[in-house]
């Protein structure tokens, strides 16, 4: 999001940017899997609109594009560890979005004008950024697998990616890069993992079976495993097939961050039958470990701009841990920018 918010806002004002991103798609963390029993959105499982800019940015988007869509996950529960209801939704919550058909559809619209311009680059790692030998004044962009960067200089750069690959890259780079001035004050940013489990039951969607278990969509819990879980295919243009998707709890996820994938999802299987009484076997069940989910102390300014060095940092870490904290941070770079 807001690597993507930044580069759209930068062409806006006339500037040519190139996007690289490591992944096969955009979306980063407001991703989406996709399965043969429908889809998941394994990283931000809704958003929220409480930033006029934000709102302004989705309102365009709504008069061309149908890419989000309310969800009624604003009736919320919290559950207890044994899975009853402690607390009620609260009556006249704010909305909750999510992206249609899945949560990465908003940044891939935004993203299509530089895909179809061919100036997004996917799967391609950066792995340094180094001074341009004939202009010492530029950059170029190191890729592990595409060597035909080093060819293309760029007057400024801006690094879109969770704090600590932030400063990995940094780092790892030529002596200049790594006299980046912020970068000190990363090392006061913590952010949380998150262990997600994903699990689908096609026989529940037969006819004469509306849906497994509970009759709620989606709760926060108190259990020690499970921070949150909610049924996937309650969401606006989904597939019916019933899908839920757990995301462990920070502690848990921390705890048992290095363990591997088949032993954390049995032991979340167990957890969420313990919490919906859904102990059906399910047809698909993956978990994903997402090492840097939740910003849990952020830097506390919109974004970082080296003016010596021509490099900025912007991503949700700087101020918060939701997706309009990353807009608005790809937003606030760019327009310092242009
Ligand atoms: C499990 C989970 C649940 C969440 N739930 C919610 C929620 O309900 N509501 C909410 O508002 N927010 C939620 N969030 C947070 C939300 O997803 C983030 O705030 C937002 O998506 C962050 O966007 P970003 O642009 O800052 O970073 P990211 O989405 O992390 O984007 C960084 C991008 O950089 C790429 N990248 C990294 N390193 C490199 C490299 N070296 N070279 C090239 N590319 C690289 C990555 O592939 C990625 O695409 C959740 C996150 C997670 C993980």
């Amino acid at each position: 999001m807001s690597g993507i918010v930044a580069a759209r806002t930068l062409t806006q004002a006339g500037h040519h940017v190139e996007v690289f991103e490591k992944s096969q798609g955009v979306g980063g963390r407001m991703s989406t899997r996709e399965t043969t029993f429908g889809n998941f959105d394994h990283g931000a499982q809704y958003f929220t609109v409480r930033d006029a800019r934000f709102k302004k940015a989705l309102d365009e988007v709504a008069g061309t594009a149908q890419v989000h869509k309310a969800w009624s996950a604003n009736a919320v529960r919290v559950l207890d560890p044994l899975g009853r209801v402690i607390e009620a939704p609260l009556p006249h919550r704010e909305s909750h979005f999510v992206g249609s058909p899945g949560m990465n559809a908003l940044v891939r619209h935004w993203a299509q004008p530089l895909q179809s311009a061919n100036q997004l680059h996917t799967s391609t790692l950066i792995t340094q950024i180094v001074r341009d030998a004939n202009h010492q004044k530029k950059w170029q962009v190191i890729a592990d697998i595409d060597l035909k960067l080093k060819q293309t200089s760029f007057d400024h750069v801006i690094l879109a990616m969770p704090h600590v690959q932030t400063a990995q890259l940094l780092r790892q780079s030529g002596s200049n890069a790594v006299g980046f001035s912020g970068l000190a004050l990363l090392d006061r940013v913590t952010v949380a993992p998150c262990w997600t489990l994903m699990l689908a039951y096609p026989n529940a969607s037969q006819p004469g079976l509306s849906h497994l278990g509970p009759q709620w969509n989606a709760a926060r819990s108190t259990h020690h495993r499970i921070a949150w879980l909610s049924r996937e295919s309650s969401k606006p243009n989904r597939k019916s097939i019933e899908r839920w998707t757990v995301q462990a709890s920070a502690q848990w996820s921390t705890e048992h961050l290095e363990d591997d994938e088949m032993r954390v999802r049995a032991k979340l299987i167990k957890a969420f039958a313990e919490l919906t009484g859904i102990r059906a076997e399910p047809a698909y069940a993956q978990a994903h470990r997402w090492r840097y989910a939740k910003t849990l102390q952020p830097l506390g300014q919109n974004f970082l701009w080296d003016e010596k060095l021509s490099i900025g940092t912007c991503g949700d870490w700087h101020i918060g841990h939701r997706v309009e904290d990353a807009f608005i941070s790809g937003l606030s770079l760019a327009l310092h920018l242009s």
